[in-house]
């Protein structure tokens, strides 16, 4: 049987890696957008061991002509739009770029695939940041959007354009609207990779405290091998619709913080030193943690939990994995990449 081909842009993401993993192990031929930097490394597909078994375009995803050109081309089964300028912080004060890659770059695929393509079921990486600050104890499919950063906004622009090409022109696409997921391959300045790693440096390098901002707001967060299955089930539902994906528990980051300590083995005591909360080990006597101001956002948000009902009854889906597991995960990884500073294997 001819094999099927899927096309992801954002493949050198942490999405982008593992979901082309899951793909290949499926039998699909995945086609993988990447833009040139100054430092090729691929070292997420490498350490998955892929690498060499993706066809790697290279390209910038905001090139419009050039990107409809290879949809046209590859005329691509399934199409996972992953890119995207992706960290909240950030788009305050890149409001731009990340309006330019996060929503016109998606306008380009719709009207591509509607014009050249029209077979191509398409993904888009929808987001909880859409919802904002809403005053709902969870939110799903049916709460409304209120977004409150540069980065939501674009994303809701997306969302929008996704179901108008959906509802107006027959397209197969959809959305999935996911929550926080995170694996030993997200990006380091995420606040969990950035806790994890830090804390690891800590335990086994003597590093400096690891400085956080807001530490009290909520966050529903799973793992990335399970967002990747929810993505396949979206995009290949017979009908194309939006579906929210999370695990349906909150943890503060506090939490997660006091977690992580006792997953490595450190005792937290929190203090309020002259400018600034600090947290060190009771054992040891080491500062682990200090706050810094400037790692709070212009505006927070503030809560996010997800109810799923949707995906689990429709898609027959539902998180494998819990947040003590993902921790789990999170930091072996941590501690096999500190004592192999030598392999350049690990991202
Ligand atoms: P990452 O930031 O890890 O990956 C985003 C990818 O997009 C990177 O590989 C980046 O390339 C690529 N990219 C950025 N700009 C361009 C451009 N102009 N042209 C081509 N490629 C570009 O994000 P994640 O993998 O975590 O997230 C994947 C998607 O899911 C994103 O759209 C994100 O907004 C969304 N999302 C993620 C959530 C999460 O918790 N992870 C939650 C909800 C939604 P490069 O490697 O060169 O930087
Ligand atoms: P986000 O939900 O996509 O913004 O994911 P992040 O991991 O970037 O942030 C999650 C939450 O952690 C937000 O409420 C941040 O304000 C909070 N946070 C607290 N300290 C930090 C920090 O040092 N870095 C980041 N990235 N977030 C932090």
């Amino acid at each position: 049987m001819k094999k099927k081909i899927a096309l992801i842009t954002g493949i050198n993401g942490q999405d982008g890696s593992y979901l082309a993993n899951y793909l290949i192990k499926k039998n699909y031929i995945v086609y993988g957008l990447s833009r040139r930097t100054s430092n090729y490394k691929f070292q997420r597909l490498k350490y998955l061991k892929i690498f060499n078994k993706i066809k790697i375009i290279y390209g910038d995803i905001t090139e419009f002509e050039f990107f409809s050109n290879i949809i046209k081309k590859i005329k691509p089964d399934l199409l996972f739009n992953l890119a995207a300028q992706s960290f909240v912080d950030y788009s305050f004060d890149n409001k731009f770029t990340t309006y330019e890659v996060n929503t016109k770059a998606v306008y380009n695929i719709l009207e591509t695939i509607k014009n050249s393509s029209k077979k191509t079921k398409f993904y888009q990486a929808s987001t909880s940041e859409m919802f904002g600050n809403s005053k709902k104890k969870f939110q799903d499919e049916t709460t409304e959007f209120n977004p409150i950063s540069p980065y939501a906004i674009s994303k809701v622009s997306a969302h929008d354009l996704v179901r108008i090409y959906r509802n107006s022109f027959g397209l197969h696409a959809t959305s999935g609207i996911l929550f926080n997921h995170e694996s030993p391959l997200r990006s380091p300045e995420f606040v969990t990779k950035k806790i994890i790693s830090a804390l690891i440096r800590i335990k086994y390098k003597n590093d400096k405290p690891v400085e956080l901002g807001n530490l009290n707001s909520y966050r529903d967060w799973g793992y990335v091998e399970d967002y990747v299955e929810a993505m396949y089930k979206i995009i290949n539902y017979p009908k194309a619709e939006d579906f929210v994906i999370g695990t349906g528990n909150t943890t503060s980051i506090m939490d997660f913080f006091k977690l992580v300590c006792k997953e490595i083995g450190f005792d937290p005591v929190f203090k309020n030193g002259r400018d600034y909360r600090f947290c060190y080990d009771k054992k040891s006597k080491k500062k682990i943690m200090r706050i810094n101001k400037k790692f709070f956002r212009e505006k927070e948000l503030h809560y996010l939990k997800a109810r799923t009902n949707k995906a689990n009854k429709i898609l027959k889906w539902k998180p494998k994995t819990n947040l003590k597991q993902l921790i789990k995960i999170m930091v072996t990884y941590e501690i096999e990449k500190i004592k192999n500073p030598h392999d350049e294997n690990f991202y």
